[in-house]
C-alpha cells in the first residue's frame, strides 16, 4: 500500500510532462503525405463519414495511418472518435460493443470489421492500477490531444481525416517514421509499467517497419521484462499471435531474444532453441510462416503453435516411451503435458489447442505406408496441415526427406499407382531397407525405392 502510494507520488507522470510542452499538433496536408482518401478502405471511409455527418469527430488512427505513410498495405483499420461507444453503436446497425478493460465498438461493413474507439482521457492519479502500475481499466473519455498522449508510440498517434485528407500529428510521429525511430510517448518506464505488453509491441513494430528502438525506450525493457508475468494469459496469447503472424516472425523472435523478452513468453522456446534439431525446426517453421503471410496466404495459429512446441512433445514422448509406456498413449500424454505447461503463460484457446493436437496426432500415422492406412490418412480433413508439418520435420532433418517425398507422390498419384507404391511394412523406412536388400527387384518395394 505504502509502496504504491510512494510510487504514485514520485513517478514521473508522462501526461504532466507532455502537457507542460502544451502540444499543438502538426496538420500535414495531403501534398506532403500523399494519402488520398481512396487509399483507405471503403469501410473506414464510411465509418468516418457517418460519424462526421452525425456531428462527431472521426479519424482513421494508429496502425493504418502509420503503415500507409510507411508504404505498407494496412491489415486492418481503427477509427477514433469523440462519440461514446453507445452513440457509435446507435449509428451502425451491424455493430457491437466489446471489451471491459478497454471498451470499443466493432463495426461490421462488408467483409471488414472496423474497431472504433472513443478518445481516452490521460491517465491520472485516480486511474485504477495494480501494484506494479498496470492499468486495469481505461474507459474515461477525453479530448483528441489526450487520446494522442495515451497511445503507445509516436508513430501510432497519427490521425487521418478522410474529409480533408490531412494527417494530424501530435507527437512528431511522421518525422520519427521517416527517421526510422520507434519512440515511446512519455516516460518509457511508466508506460511499460502501465501496460507491459507495450514492450512486446515495441519489438513487433520495430521488426515489422525496420525501425531502431530509441535507446530510452529500449534500455528499460530488460529490467522490466518480468512484468509480462502479470499480464493476463489471454492478452499475451493475442499479442504473441500478432507477432508470429506479422510476416516478420523471424525478425521479431530474434529481437525478443536480444531484448531478453523471450523467456517469459514461450517458456519452452529457450529450451527448444538450445536443441540443435529443435532450433532448426523452429526457424524453418517461422520462415515458412513469414513467407506465407507475405504471399497473402492464410496461416493457421494451430499449425504455428504446433511447430513451436513440437520438440518439447518429442522430448516428453521419448522419455515416456523409455519408461515403457506404449507409444500411442505416451504421445497423447506428452501432448497434454506440453499444452498444460503453456497454458500457465499463454491462454491458447480451446479451438487452437484442438487444432494443435490434431496435427501432432497425425504424425505417427505418416509412418504407416501399408494397407488401408495411407488412404485413410489422405482423407483426413487435416491431412494437408499434417503433411506440411511432416515436410518441416523432414527439412529440419528429424525424419528422412524420402518419407515426405513419398507422401507428396502418393497424394498426387492415381488410385492404381497408389497401390503399387504401398510399403508392406508397418514401421516405415528402416525395415523397408532391410527387406529390399533381401528381396531385390520385389514389386512394391521397388516402386518406392525408385524415389530414394
Ligand atoms: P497492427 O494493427 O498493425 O498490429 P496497430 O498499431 O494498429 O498495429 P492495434 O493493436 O490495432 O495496433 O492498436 C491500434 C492503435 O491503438 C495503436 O496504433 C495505438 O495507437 C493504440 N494502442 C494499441 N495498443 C496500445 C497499448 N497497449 N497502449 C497504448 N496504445 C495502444
Ligand atoms: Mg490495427
Amino acid at each position: 500500500m505504502i509502496r504504491k502510494l510512494l510510487r504514485r507520488v514520485f513517478r514521473r507522470d508522462p501526461v504532466t510532462a507532455t502537457a507542460l510542452r502544451s502540444i499543438e499538433p502538426a496538420i500535414i496536408p495531403v501534398a506532403q503525405h500523399g494519402i488520398t482518401r481512396d487509399r483507405i478502405s471503403p469501410a473506414s471511409r464510411r465509418v468516418c463519414s457517418t460519424l462526421q455527418e452525425a456531428g462527431f469527430k472521426a479519424f482513421v488512427v494508429g496502425g493504418a495511418v502509420r503503415d500507409l505513410i510507411a508504404g505498407i498495405t494496412p491489415k486492418d483499420y481503427d477509427v477514433a472518435t469523440d462519440a461514446t461507444p453507445e452513440q457509435v453503436r446507435e449509428l451502425f446497425r451491424r455493430s457491437r460493443i466489446i471489451g471491459r478493460r478497454f471498451r470499443i465498438v466493432h463495426v461490421m461493413s462488408g467483409p471488414e470489421t472496423i474497431e472504433v474507439s472513443t478518445f481516452r482521457a490521460s491517465q491520472s492519479e485516480e486511474t485504477n492500477t495494480d501494484e506494479h502500475g498496470r492499468i486495469l481499466a481505461d474507459n474515461v473519455w477525453g479530448s483528441q490531444a489526450e487520446d494522442a498522449t495515451r497511445r503507445d508510440f509516436t508513430i501510432n498517434a497519427l490521425y487521418y481525416d478522410p474529409s480533408n485528407e490531412t494527417v494530424i500529428d501530435y507527437h512528431h510521429g511522421v518525422g520519427d517514421l521517416k527517421q526510422k525511430t520507434l519512440r515511446v510517448i512519455g516516460d518509457p518506464v511508466t508506460r511499460y509499467r502501465e501496460d507491459p505488453v507495450r514492450m512486446l509491441r515495441a519489438v513487433r513494430m520495430a521488426a515489422k517497419l525496420g525501425l531502431i528502438i530509441d535507446p530510452a525506450a529500449r534500455k528499460p525493457i530488460l529490467e522490466l521484462a518480468e512484468l509480462l508475468g502479470n499480464v493476463p494469459p489471454a492478452r499475451l496469447f493475442d499479442e504473441m499471435l500478432k507477432l508470429l503472424t506479422s510476416g516478420h516472425a523471424v525478425a521479431c523472435i530474434k529481437q525478443l531474444r536480444e531484448e531478453g523478452l523471450h523467456t517469459g513468453l514461450l517458456p519452452l522456446l529457450d529450451v527448444i532453441l538450445q536443441q540443435p534439431m529443435g532450433e532448426r525446426f523452429v526457424w524453418l517453421a517461422l520462415e515458412n510462416t513469414d513467407d506465407r503471410v507475405r504471399a497473402g496466404k492464410p496461416v493457421s495459429p494451430g499449425f504455428l503453435f504446433a511447430t513451436l512446441l513440437w520438440h518439447e512433445v518429442l522430448a516428453s514422448w521419448e522419455a515416456r516411451k523409455a519408461r515403457g509406456e506404449p507409444s500411442q498413449a505416451a504421445l497423447f500424454e506428452a501432448m497434454s503435458d506440453v499444452l498444460d505447461q503453456q497454458a500457465e503463460k499463454l491462454a491458447i484457446t480451446r479451438k487452437i489447442s484442438a487444432d494443435i493436437k490434431e496435427i501432432w496426432a497425425l504424425q505417427p500415422r505418416f509412418e504407416r505406408r501399408a494397407g488401408k492406412a495411407p488412404h485413410r490418412l489422405l482423407e483426413q480433413p487435416r491431412y494437408r496441415a499434417g503433411y506440411d508439418f511432416l515436410r518441416l520435420r523432414a527439412l529440419s532433418g528429424e525424419v528422412p526427406t524420402e518419407l515426405a517425398e513419398w507422401w507428396n507422390d502418393f497424394a498426387d498419384a492415381n488410385p492404381e499407382s497408389r497401390e503399387t507404391m504401398l510399403v508392406p511394412d508397418r514401421d516405415g523406412i528402416a525395415k523397408k531397407r532391410r527387406r529390399r536388400r533381401r528381396k531385390p527387384g520385389g514389386g512394391a518395394d521397388n516402386a518406392a525405392s525408385g524415389k530414394e
